[in-house]
């Protein structure tokens, strides 16, 4: 009895193709580097920058083609591209936009990174960049420049929450044409306000160019995969960001697109627990002595309050608060160490909550209103009432140390 050793050859040609009237809930996970042309002719007409065909797996496969589509929808614009984390998809954007003379305006409480970014990196091509109050929309006409080509939002702004004018942003920079407007919507996620139709008035265009978005967060929910998108509605920017794209050799993983595809159907309910269980701790953190203040766009005290009512419907899963001046930072740290729900690490849009401290004094180069030691909540999707009870028992460690 002899039996036929398979060679690699047929291992490789094996017959398979996706079975014909196969229909399921999920897309299908395609993984390519290599796409597989029918003939010569074909690969001859090869065209890689619109969804024509496929190419090559940096240029797309049926899963990331759908999930592009998908977070174009979530967002509210035409087209997407996706990059392997949040902050690849906000460098992709200045390095798309920006040359050596031009000028990035940041506000003063954007991502860190993106801001470390512009420090480093884009400093080193000779691309200036100056930070803003994103509060003070009267103040950003004196920063404008013919060399201003890219002004960034955040809203609300990084750790500490303050929510931006970004009506009255978009009706200073919305005076100059030649200005792109780029949204870090991470924390909007495309369900708090929609990007493309802030509407500054006076008849100026509505909405930002460009709507960028850590996946990583609230469409992947998962504190398990790392992406990033660029939404835009203009076909022309798109392409300008496509080829950017390409020539850095930006691509995701048929594995991590599915992840963020699994996330999307529950992304509404997931965000909209996650912001009724934060308004719910805010509203029993603004009860305690320990704070100084409780950084929270949906409360009244909370800076930029009165802007994010006027844009927006949900407020987020996250909330800060900054101690009283009489706790040191050792005893701060303690109140962290002794949380048992919430762990200590960075992101959030997760199933778990987190807790980080920070020191406001090295984050900020204009300074701010909010002075002292802060602690960042992510709350996740726990019991409210578990929450609570473990926020009570570490403050409670907190006075009798
Ligand atoms: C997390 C985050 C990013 C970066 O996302 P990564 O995928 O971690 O690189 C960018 N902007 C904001 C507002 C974020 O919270």
């Amino acid at each position: 009895m002899s039996k036929k050793t398979p060679t690699s050859t047929d291992l490789i040609h094996h017959p398979y193709e996706a079975p014909p009237g196969f229909q399921s809930v999920m897309p299908g996970v395609h993984k390519a580097s290599t796409v597989i042309f029918k003939d010569t002719a074909a690969l001859r007409a090869r065209q890689w920058k619109d969804k024509t065909g496929y190419t090559y797996g940096l240029h797309g496969t049926p899963t990331t083609f759908i999930l592009e589509e998908r977070l174009a929808e979530l967002e509210g614009g035409l087209q997407t591209a996706l990059a392997p984390s949040g902050l690849s998809a906000i460098s992709l954007v200045d390095m798309a936009l920006l040359k050596s003379g031009d000028e990035v305006l940041i506000p003063d409480n954007a991502y860190g990174p993106n801001k470390d970014f512009a420090s480093a990196e884009l400093a080193a091509w000779g691309i200036t960049h100056q930070f803003y109050d994103p509060l003070r929309a009267d103040l950003l006409p004196a920063l404008i420049t013919e060399r201003t080509k890219l002004i960034w939002l955040e809203a609300a702004g990084s750790v500490t929450l303050e929510f931006p004018d970004l009506l009255g942003l978009l009706r200073v920079v919305r005076q100059h044409s030649y200005i792109k407007v780029a949204l870090d919507n991470t924390w909007g996620a495309g369900l708090a306000f929609s990007a493309f139709e802030l509407d500054p008035g006076d008849g100026l265009p509505k909405g930002v160019d460009i709507s960028v978005h850590a996946l990583t967060k609230y469409p992947s929910g998962g504190a398990d995969v790392l992406m990033g998108s660029v939404v835009t509605r203009d076909e022309a920017l798109h392409l300008l960001i496509k080829l950017t794209h390409m020539r850095l050799g930006l691509g995701v993983g048929g594995n991590d697109a599915e992840a963020v595809l699994r996330g999307l159907p529950s992304l509404a309910l997931r965000y909209n627990a996650h912001d009724d269980a934060t308004r719910q701790i805010a509203q029993w953190l603004i009860q305690r002595r320990e704070f100084a203040k409780v950084l929270h766009p949906a409360l009244p005290d909370s800076p930029g309050h009165a802007y994010w009512k006027e844009t927006c419907v949900a407020a987020g899963g996250l909330v800060s608060v900054v101690f009283d001046e009489r706790f040191s930072v050792a005893q701060i740290d303690a109140f962290v160490d002794a949380l048992k729900l919430f762990k200590i690490g960075y992101s959030w849009g997760g199933p778990m909550s987190l807790a980080v401290p920070y020191k406001l004094s090295h984050m900020r180069a204009l300074g701010s209103s909010i002075k002292g030691n802060l602690v960042r909540f992510a709350i996740g999707l726990e019991r409210v009432e578990d929450l609570i009870a473990d926020l009570d028992q570490a403050l409670a460690s907190l006075s009798a140390g």
